[in-house]
């Protein structure tokens, strides 16, 4: 038999269960304005609607991911010069710390931006 399934206009999740994990919507949503949004259970939780800017939820949550990715990164990386008694630059940040993110030279620099910002903060 097969199973008929919705995809989620967010993530393309399949969604199959119709009475749990399926939710309808209207607003923004990749630039257009739709009348009918169809979210998976996963994204009505991370994005909480009701509203009507998907585009502007999404960015604000990709926000929200690329600042825990610096703070956690900066924070090993530091851990890592320290440890191994090293000076900062982008080449030793990718071959030897290992960092194989996407977009990496722009990391490198929130990063660093971040651990200066705090060193001088705290230590001077
Ligand atoms: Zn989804
Ligand atoms: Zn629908």
């Amino acid at each position: 038999m097969e199973v008929e399934t919705i995809d989620c206009d967010v993530c393309g999740a399949k969604i199959s269960d119709f009475e749990n994990d399926l939710f309808h919507h209207s607003g923004k949503l990749n630039g257009k304005q739709s009348a009918h949004i169809h979210l998976c259970s996963k994204c009505e939780s991370d994005l909480r609607p009701p509203f009507f800017d998907f585009d502007a939820a999404l960015e604000k949550k990709r926000s929200r991911e690329l600042v825990t990715l610096i703070l956690k990164t900066a924070g090993a990386y530091d851990e890592w010069l320290m440890s191994n008694r090293r000076g900062s630059s982008f080449s030793t940040f990718v071959n030897e710390f290992g960092f194989d993110g996407e977009n990496s030279s722009a990391i490198f620099a929130k990063v660093e931006e971040t651990r200066k910002d705090l060193l001088s903060r705290c230590i001077g």
